[in-house]
């Protein structure tokens, strides 16, 4: 489900603000190869190594083939704090600051 132009084909970055997280895990069902628990049971983001970016702020490239997943776990996070920036321009495609 893609209603922007431009984001079938963009290259997708994503970051977590955790201070808003509420742990429900919708994120990890959607595409568990970019989001996963830490120990504080708040959502973060992992890189292509499968390592937990644990630095506030911290983005990460999204896979190709979970582009769709990881906006849609954007668009219906309930803590709005799954931002998806187009890579080429830091623009919001997907989140709380998208348009
Ligand atoms: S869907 Fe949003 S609020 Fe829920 S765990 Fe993931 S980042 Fe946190």
């Amino acid at each position: 489900m893609v209603t922007q132009t431009g984001t079938e084909t963009d290259e997708l970055r994503v970051w977590v603000d955790q201070d808003l997280c509420t742990g429900d895990g919708l994120c990890v069902q959607y595409a568990p190869e970019v989001f996963e628990f830490d120990v504080d049971g708040l959502a973060y983001v992992k890189d292509g190594d499968g390592d937990l970016k644990l630095a506030p702020g911290s983005r990460v490239d999204v896979p190709t083939h979970l582009r769709l997943d990881v906006i849609d776990a954007a668009r219906e996070c309930p803590g709005d704090c799954i931002h998806v920036l187009r890579r080429t321009d830091d623009v919001e495609i997907a989140g709380p600051d998208a348009e």
